[in-house]
């Protein structure tokens, strides 16, 4: 295994001053996987003041110094570096109530979560693999190290974190750990809700997402209850062929693995049935549930603490999840003026967000080819490319007047903005050039005060 020269280094200096001293958990299991890993983390028989004494004259972060972690930032990168201990008891579920330094590895390995998670390596003594995490690995396995339901109920964490590793490295989870974490997923209601966020986003966000989705709807539903009914939730519709958390997990697999719009897609229909109604035909319908998803949107953005710009963002796309760009007469609309407007709207990102968004609602529906929605959707795309290379106005930034060119001709106020946005469509519309001496002509001519 190649380490890091910064890594090697570290660990030698250790071991010049008599510890020993490994590269563990993800680290390990990432280079083993041929991934590089996003960080290196170290363990050491070193307790935390000896570090201090070793790594003294470096720039050195006292993490958790109690905890036994110190940060050594080298060519400024930051290496975690943590004497072995075990866990104490875990009255919580959260937490262990202390932690107990000890003196080797194994000690160190065995409190970690998953075998693959489970293996130091040093150029020294080579590879550390107590729980046949190596074997695991190309069995594509997340075994829990020792006893499942004990390891689950120390930290009930770690039943997300499975399926997370799970999703991430598209690996199936072992009976007996399966078993165990389907036996505890109520326990994951007592931890913190920041801790569930990260894992739950990485699931979103992982190559086998839709697999772990269809396969543990009933977990995932402790942290987000509205799951529970859409799973088999016939949506009595012809426009949908699949059940509303196929349908919803299909959605989710069309879309980028970004967090934002895999989150997006997971709560988009949620909503759906608590407004459904019934014509006389027996078909069924879902007006507003946009809105009704987006409440509830709202509600899971705020239980799992997403930051205001995740929350807010997530609220407007399942809000707007349907915007398809179609005149009112369905004809799809691609003008100018129209793209403007919804540019105006929505800001480009957004935009570009909500027509991948449609492409993937569609496809999930089992109603459209994806080939067909793909065209559709790089039609769109193309449009917008087009339109924007010019680099049209569409804000009020960009219009080539602002309050101060309006103050003189008397405008103050709510006039002043109400002005400014009827240049503003004036110059989406085409109407006007956005120049400032035509501008200003057109707000003398037709615009009153
Ligand atoms: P990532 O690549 O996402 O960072 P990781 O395996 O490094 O994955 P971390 O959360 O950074 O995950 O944790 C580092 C290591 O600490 C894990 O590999 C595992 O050995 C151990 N670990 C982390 N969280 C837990 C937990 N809740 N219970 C037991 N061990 C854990
Ligand atoms: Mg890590």
């Amino acid at each position: 295994m190649n380490l890091p020269p910064a890594v090697s280094s570290l660990i030698a200096r250790l071991n010049g001053a008599g510890f020993s001293a490994y590269a563990v958990g993800g680290c390990v299991r990432d280079a083993l996987l041929a991934k590089a890993p996003h960080d290196w983390d170290l363990c050491t028989s070193a307790r935390p003041e000896q570090m201090l004494e070793v790594f003294r004259g470096e720039h050195v972060v006292e993490t958790g110094l109690k905890h036994g972690t110190l940060t050594v930032v080298l060519d400024h990168v930051p290496y975690e570096i943590t004497t072995f201990r075990t866990d104490g008891v875990y009255t919580d579920h959260r937490h262990p109530d202390s932690v107990t330094f000890v003196s080797d590895v194994a000690g160190d390995l065995a409190r970690r979560d998953f075998t693959v998670n489970a293996m130091a390596y040093a150029p020294r003594e080579g590879l550390v693999d107590l729980f046949g995490g190596r074997e695991d690995l190309q069995k594509k396995i997340i075994r829990c190290v020792g006893v499942p339901a004990e390891r689950f109920e120390e930290d009930a964490l770690r039943i997300l974190r499975a399926l997370r590793f799970a999703s991430v490295y598209d690996f199936t989870v072992d009976p007996e750990t399966d078993k165990a974490l389907r036996l505890l997923a109520p326990t994951l209601k007592k931890v913190a809700a920041e801790r569930i966020r990260v894992e739950l986003l990485k699931l979103l966000c992982g190559a086998g997402a839709g697999r772990i989705l269809r396969t543990y709807p009933d977990v995932l539903a402790v942290v987000i209850p509205e799951i529970a009914p859409m799973v088999g939730y016939d949506q009595q519709n012809h426009h949908h062929h699949f059940d509303l958390w196929e349908h919803t997990v299909q959605a989710v697999e069309n879309i980028p693995p970004e967090s934002d719009l895999r989150l997006t897609m997971l709560l988009h229909d949620m909503g759906k049935p608590s407004v459904r109604s019934m014509d006389e035909k027996g078909e069924a319908h879902y007006y507003n549930h946009q809105s009704a998803s987006a409440e509830i949107a709202d509600r899971v953005t705020d239980d799992l603490r997403c930051d205001r710009e995740m929350k807010d963002r997530v609220i407007r796309l399942v809000r707007y999840h349907d915007i398809t760009l179609r005149t009112q007469s369905g004809d799809v609309n691609l003008s100018r003026p129209f793209l403007l407007r919804m540019l105006n709207r929505f800001g480009e990102r957004d935009l570009r967000a909500l027509i991948e968004i449609h492409c993937a609602d569609r496809t999930a529906t089992g109603y459209s080819s994806p080939e067909r929605e793909q065209a559709r959707m790089a039609e769109r795309m193309a449009a917008l490319d087009a339109l924007l290379a010019e680099q049209p106005c569409f804000t009020l930034k960009d219009l080539a007047v602002n309050g101060n060119d309006l103050k003189p001709l008397g405008f103050r106020g709510p006039a002043l903005g109400n002005a400014l946005q009827q240049l503003l469509q004036a110059v989406m519309d085409g109407k006007v050039p956005n120049e400032k001496e035509v501008l200003l002509d057109f707000v003398t001519k037709f615009i009153k005060i």
